[in-house]
């Protein structure tokens, strides 16, 4: 079995960081991924991949069968869109576009999964079928989700597939993963308090929303403190709130909104936040005399990596990186991640590759204006890919 590491791919260096930075230049937001969408089609056909267009508006999928007979099939996965941010870096590779930005490294993801599809075309030396899926929309619009609902496995069945995300602060050449869930399931909520509003001056006179609203705020820190099992883990956030107007301070307001997001691992957990948040704002505004209208929206769900496939992935990235390389047991992240949808369909595993430590002359942390992708990781991502072929459809599996 060939074992790929970096080096291997030293000759593809060059052509990939070019690739990577012209991504860069033009980052492009959800289901706006024409032109990356078009890169990653002309690249994929010219090393004689077939491509299937169109899910989720800009997604591509490129299918190459192995030169040998095998029934297996998996999907290896990239996300290809920018944020909306305006980038502050000063390289020659800098955005283009303002207020458009490759801040999360999609664009090194992309050109990972690129360098590894352009050496398995040219040696594809397996029994079984690879899915290079390349989605738009992974920052908050649910690509993945978009891409499933309008058929991705019913045309593109696969047993198994494989995520990968860049992570700033983790030296380079170096992977970080762990079996169960590893990001959080990530919802957002809103409680409207209503009472009647009135004067300033004669509280009495009415019902006023702003004192549960200023309970109820603190309260929900008592559902993480109180409710969620000391072991399990669960934040809950406030980030809006809207009440009343600004040049009548006099006013006791008849609504004020409260809007936050709610992150938790366990699919229990997130019930009962969804559950506590509505009782804990309906019982403080019934105690003010006052109602409390609540919604929560469940967004992403929690990403879990099954226990086989992770194994496997520890495997290749060990053949990639050297084992002592590889965290096989990182503590879970509260952030969230669309991939996440995709596992609750296929069996498969997300992995972490280090993108270099941060601080001085380090780089910064992803979605921050000064971010950017180290192009020296990418022969590493796609050596990892391959190397997750040639465990799932090499001579190990035959
Ligand atoms: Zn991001
Ligand atoms: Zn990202």
């Amino acid at each position: 079995m060939t074992r790929y590491t970096p080096d291997l791919l030293a000759a593809d260096a060059e052509e990939f960081t070019a690739i990577r930075r012209d991504i860069h230049r033009h980052p492009e937001t959800a289901f706006e991924e024409t032109r990356t969408a078009q890169i990653v089609a002309d690249k994929l056909t010219s090393w004689g991949i077939k491509i299937h267009r169109g899910l989720a508006t800009t997604g591509v999928v490129g299918t190459l069968q192995g030169n040998r007979k095998g029934q297996k099939t998996i999907g290896l996965r990239a996300d290809m869109d920018a944020l909306h941010l305006q980038e502050k870096n000063d390289f020659e590779h800098v955005s283009t576009i303002p207020n458009k930005m490759h801040a999360c490294g999609h664009d090194g993801h992309t050109t990972m999964l690129l360098g590894a599809a352009k050496q398995l075309a040219a040696k594809p030396d397996f029994a079984g079928t690879v899915h290079f899926i390349f989605q738009p929309a992974e920052e908050g619009h649910g690509g993945a989700r978009v891409m499933i609902e309008e058929g991705l496995f019913d045309k593109f069945d696969c047993d198994a597939v494989y995520g990968m995300h860049n992570m700033p602060g983790f030296p380079m050449g170096h992977f970080a993963i762990r079996t169960g869930a590893m990001l959080a399931a990530s919802d957002s909520w809103e409680v409207t308090f209503k009472g009647t509003g009135g004067h300033g001056a004669m509280p009495d006179r009415g019902t006023d929303p702003t004192f549960p609203a200023a309970q109820f705020m603190v309260a929900i820190q008592g559902i993480v403190g109180r409710n969620v099992a000391p072991a399990q883990a669960a934040v809950l956030s406030v980030g809006h709130i809207h009440a009343g107007t600004p040049g009548s301070p006099n006013v006791i307001p008849s609504e004020v909104l409260i809007k936050g997001t709610a992150r938790s691992f366990a699919p229990d957990v997130r019930a009962l936040l969804e559950r506590r948040l509505a009782e804990v704002a309906a019982g403080i505004a019934q105690a003010a005399g006052c109602t409390a209208v609540s919604k929560y929206h469940r967004r992403y769900p929690a990403l879990v990596n099954a226990p086989e496939q992770t194994a496997l992935a520890v495997e290749a990235a060990a053949m990639t990186v050297g084992r002592e390389n590889v965290e096989a047991n990182t503590a879970p992240l509260a952030g969230a991640e669309d991939f996440a949808f995709m596992l609750e369909k296929k069996p498969g595993a997300y992995i972490m590759i280090g993108n270099g430590g941060t601080g001085e002359g380090g780089c910064q942390n992803v979605h921050s204006p000064l971010y950017d992708f180290s192009d020296e990781i990418i022969t590493t991502g796609a050596a990892y890919w391959m190397n997750i072929v040639q465990l799932e459809l090499g001579d190990a599996k035959q």
